[in-house]
């Protein structure tokens, strides 16, 4: 599904250059789960970019779905996005005015779809991720894996191939963090969906079938665990 090699990324800062990844080789295939892990500063931000299509390498190759990167225009580059993949974000992203029924029917919503279609769709996913009592609630009467478990509904309600979650637990309790990396794993496993989150935090790798260490923007260790 994604192919990088040889890829490196650097940001200016000031007068100084900081090389945020220095030569990264990594195939990610269709249907896997894995984690992206490594303390901070390491790298695994703009790694996640790449693999999402918000950023685009200095040097090396990206390929999505045989298709190379740096040979699509922004626009291209940005429909590809969105026709693909979806986002969960460390901050939950919820809109706040929505319930949650509506925050997982917006993007159909945005697409054009119809809002019987897109009530039927998110509906199904929020009870699929466990809120289906909860679709009338506003962000600010759920709790903070309620929050993300939303928001993975939204991620998957548009039928993305992969998604995307950058810290998906950083602001969750250990026992929500548990249970949203099972929740994507059980997803995963469920829909076939390709699911690639990142992390510092060693603990939730344990149910995790790929682990990918980065230390200062090289991978240190791409394990497959047994299962
Ligand atoms: P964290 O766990 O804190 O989120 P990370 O592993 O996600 O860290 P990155 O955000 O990818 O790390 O950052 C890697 C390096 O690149 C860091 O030194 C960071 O300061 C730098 N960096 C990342 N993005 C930018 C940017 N837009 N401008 C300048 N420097 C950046
Ligand atoms: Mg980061």
């Amino acid at each position: 599904l994604v192919a990088i090699s040889g890829l490196h990324r650097s940001f200016s800062l000031g007068h100084t250059t900081v090389k945020a990844l220095r030569g990264v080789d990594l195939k990610i295939h269709a249907g896997e789960m894995l984690a992206v892990w490594g303390p901070s500063g390491s790298g695994k931000s703009t790694l996640m970019n790449m693999i999402g299509l918000i950023d685009r390498p200095d040097t090396g190759n990206v390929c999505f779905k045989g298709i190379e990167v740096l040979a699509l225009s922004d626009d291209e580059l940005s429909d590809c996005r969105s026709r693909n993949i979806g986002f969960v974000f460390q901050s939950f992203n919820l809109v706040p005015v929505l319930t949650a029924l509506e925050n997982v029917m917006l993007p159909l919503q945005l697409q054009g779809v119809g809002a019987q279609v897109a009530r039927a769709k998110a509906q199904g996913l929020l009870d699929a991720v466990g809120l289906g009592a909860h679709l009338n609630h506003r962000p600010d009467r759920m709790s903070g894996g309620q929050r993300q478990r939303t928001a993975i509904a939204r991620a998957l309600v548009a039928d993305p191939e992969l998604v995307i979650a950058d810290e998906p637990t950083a602001n969750l309790d250990s026992e929500s963090s548990q249970n949203v990396i099972s929740l994507m794993r059980e997803l995963n496993r469920d829909t076939g969906t390709t699911f690639v989150f990142s992390t510092h935090d060693q603990r939730l790798l344990d149910h995790v079938p790929r682990a990918v260490q980065l230390r200062d923007g090289i991978i240190e260790h791409d394990q497959e665990c047994a299962q």
